[in-house]
């Protein structure tokens, strides 16, 4: 089961991912914060294996989340991947400076989507394998 964590503030974006990745072939699990402060909570509760993340959000927005995220050593290395619909000139730049690892736009496109997620997913696995790998400097 793929633990996934969606941190977004509109409740439409939040059912239509649930929707997407529940009939996918693949298992996932989605769990969902209406806010960047719950999320956070969330995230240092349950063991995740990615987490999306809406960029604009009141009070704290999706870069802050995302900065506060990485600065927990567990989730260090817990892939993040931005979701936005702002198609502003900088955002995937500024988002992937914050720490995210990805950038997908909204609309979702509906087909590729659970896809995207497993290949950010497998990424994450990887990077925490190698990770795990001792080296000369160890
Ligand atoms: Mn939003």
């Amino acid at each position: 089961m793929h633990q996934v964590l969606y941190i977004e503030d509109n409740p439409e974006n939040r059912m239509l991912v649930r929707r997407v990745l529940m009939a996918s072939d693949e298992a996932f699990q989605v769990h969902e914060a209406d806010s960047a402060r719950k999320g956070i909570d969330l995230a240092r509760q349950i063991s995740l294996d990615i987490i999306l993340m809406d960029l604009s959000m009141p009070e704290m927005d999706g870069l802050s989340a995302t900065r506060a995220l990485r600065a927990i050593p567990q989730l260090r290395a817990v892939p993040i991947i931005a979701l936005t619909a702002n198609v502003m000139r900088g955002d995937k730049e500024r988002s992937l400076a914050a720490g995210c690892d990805g950038y997908i736009s909204k609309p979702i496109d509906i087909d590729r989507f659970p896809n995207e997620i497993l290949f950010y997913i497998r990424s994450g696995h990887e990077r925490r394998a190698k990770q795990h790998q001792p080296t000369d400097a160890d």
